[in-house]
């Protein structure tokens, strides 16, 4: 299906929204989404959810999200897939952005939480990625990774709305500074910092003009075709390495081995490099 899909693919914006939980990434979504829905985009929310993929249960989805855009017939949200190893989730994701592409949508927003690993998964099937940040008092920086800020083309300091825009200026300012001493994604990039608040909705078309000028500065200048062949080439090399590991583990003179192998391993009565060869040659 995804073959015969292909030449209708490539069409949306595709976007990552990452930050910690709690910043308010699915209310900044849904605002940004009624937005694009209004300038007459159509809009998809995929969702990578690392805790799904561990343990059954899901951070993004099991609460109630996104309900106004949700009943809009221009947007689709599809709920985290909640199987599978991370690698797998982002796997599927990918082939659900470019299905979505397919069926017309323009706008692909892909969330997930904050916590390092999953950020890099969805940073290899986006053109964008939009780090939220929350003013939490003081200490603004700590609760983001320096590798996670790396990933970020637009950093938008949430809720700074309140009593909290005061320390949202304040992290912006910080924030500011902090990416400045960052090597920058693409030459000439400057990431930009910006503030909004997801509940009244200051901040929110300015920063959906910025999404939009970001992304047509990278397909103006050739970046975008570049970035989506680069990242293809990689998905395909880890669906083979996934795969071939697949049908390893499955291989019956592996199985048949394997358990005594890890136990001399285990033991040090075997290098992990003969036993390595020695699953290899089994399989091969
Ligand atoms: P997520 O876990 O990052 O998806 O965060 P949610 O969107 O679920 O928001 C977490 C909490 O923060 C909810 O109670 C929201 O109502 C609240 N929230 C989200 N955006 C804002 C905002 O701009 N200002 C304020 N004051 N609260 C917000």
């Amino acid at each position: 299906m995804l073959d015969a899909l292909l030449a209708d693919t490539g069409g949306a914006a595709r976007i990552g929204v990452s930050g910690s939980p709690g910043a308010g990434k699915s209310t900044l979504i849904e605002a940004l989404g009624l937005h694009a829905v209004a300038e007459g985009r159509r809009v998809a929310v995929l969702a990578v959810d690392p805790s799904s993929a561990r343990s059954g249960g899901s951070i993004l989805g099991d609460k109630t999200r996104m309900t106004d855009l949700g009943r809009d017939p221009r947007a689709y949200i599809r709920p985290s897939p909640t199987s599978g190893a991370l690698g797998g989730v982002a796997r599927r994701t990918r082939e659900a952005v470019l299905v979505c592409e397919a069926a017309g949508y323009d706008l692909v927003l892909v969330e997930t939480v904050g916590v390092g690993q999953s950020e890099v998964a969805v940073a290899d099937l986006v053109d964008l990625f939009l780090l939220v940040a929350s003013p939490s008092g003081g200490d603004e920086l700590q609760g983001i990774k320096r590798g996670i800020m790396e990933l970020a083309d637009l950093i938008v300091v949430n809720k700074a709305d309140g009593d909290l825009a005061d320390a949202a200026r304040r992290a912006c300012g910080e924030l500011r500074t902090a990416v400045h001493l960052l090597r920058p994604k693409w030459p000439g990039w400057e990431v930009e910092v910006r503030m909004s608040s997801a509940l009244t909705g200051a901040g929110v078309p300015e920063l959906w003009t910025s999404i939009k000028r970001a992304h047509e500065r990278l397909r103006a200048d050739g970046s975008l075709d570049a970035l989506r062949a680069r990242q293809a080439v990689a998905a395909m090399w880890s669906e083979v390495t996934d795969d071939l590991l697949e049908r390893l583990r499955a291989h019956p003179g592996v199985r048949e081995r394997l358990a005594e192998l890890e136990d001399a391993v285990r033991s040090g009565a075997l290098s992990p490099t003969a036993a390595a060869h020695d699953v290899l040659t089994r399989f091969l």
